[in-house]
């Protein structure tokens, strides 16, 4: 049986928030069993908000958190770097409302996450096993997911540029394959859209050092880390996103064109179609749910 985890010991870093360009420092700091991902703002007293979808708050080319008087913003290259990692279970201490951006990928987060090292909790995890698929289109904007007996994802991308006409990629995910293939992605941004996010006081603490940035003709960074670095990406910030479920999922999620917006969206909707899923521990069927619905499925792709 697969049980829950936290991280072995508290470990921290510092950066700046690419939105805010505000200095952070973050601390992850072990939990108990059942605690879920909590955020805490250090600089508000301790206050706390969960990294679930009920607390979604602000989308603004990010995803954020708010409970009451307490907000996050950027959470997503977080969440997906904890959740790849099976880390259940942890608190997020934060001195600022945002989360560091780091190099614009999740690798800075594994590497904090292998330093501190983790940590059996031995209580059981569910899972949310899709039964059946679920989807949702916004314009030309699709996400689904479908029966399949792994997390599975499939992500394509089309932008009017000549570098991003079309890129796709299925993924199997496991811990591994997530460390090697999609954590050290870079977030990526236009060079057309860097003025109006600024004007709109976004992007503050963007720099070369922590997106790509695509100009008409080519990136001006010095080089990609991967040749489809940009769906790469999309597939961080998916799994991110999808995090708010707080469940890991076993279906083949499958997004064209999709943005936080549409994720979490999706995420909220996952959770409302409970007649779509059943939880599962450790990858066995609990017995509450009929055989028939669950009897092997055939995988829709
Ligand atoms: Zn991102």
């Amino acid at each position: 049986m697969r049980t829950q985890r936290t991280l072995r010991r508290a470990i921290s870093c510092a950066g700046i928030g690419l939105h805010s360009g505000s200095k952070v420092t973050l601390s992850l700091k072990p939990a108990a069993a059942g605690a879920g991902i909590r955020f805490r703002r250090s600089d508000l007293g301790g206050l706390e908000v969960p990294a679930t979808i009920q607390h979604v708050g602000g989308i603004n080319y990010a995803t954020g958190l708010t409970r009451d008087a307490v907000s996050v913003d950027t959470v997503e290259h977080l969440l997906a770097a904890l959740v790849s990692l099976s880390i259940d279970n942890v608190v997020v201490e934060l001195n600022s409302p945002e989360v560091p951006i780091m190099d614009g990928s999740a690798a800075p987060f594994i590497f904090l996450i292998h330093e501190a090292g983790v940590k059996d909790l031995g209580a059981p995890r569910s899972y949310l096993k899709i039964l059946r698929p679920i989807s949702l289109s916004k314009g030309d904007k699709r996400i689904a997911i479908y029966p399949s007996d792994h997390f599975k994802v499939t992500y394509s991308i089309a932008f009017d540029h000549p570098l991003l006409r079309h890129q796709s990629r299925t993924i199997r995910l496991t811990e591994e394959a997530f460390v090697e293939e999609i954590a050290p992605a870079r977030t990526f941004t236009f060079l057309k859209d860097v003025e109006v996010l600024r004007r709109r006081g976004l992007a503050l603490g963007g720099s070369l050092e922590n997106a790509i940035v695509v100009s008409d003709t080519g990136v001006l960074n010095n080089a990609l880390r991967f040749d489809d670095e940009f769906v790469r990406h999309k597939i961080l910030d998916v799994i991110g996103d999808m995090a708010l479920v707080g469940h890991p999922m076993i279906g083949h999620l499958v997004a064209h064109r999709g943005g936080h917006a549409l994720h979490t969206a999706f995420a909220a909707q996952v959770l409302e179609e409970s007649d779509a899923w059943t939880l599962v521990e450790g990858g066995a069927v609990e017995k509450a749910v009929a055989p028939g619905l669950v009897a092997d499925a055939p995988a829709a792709n």
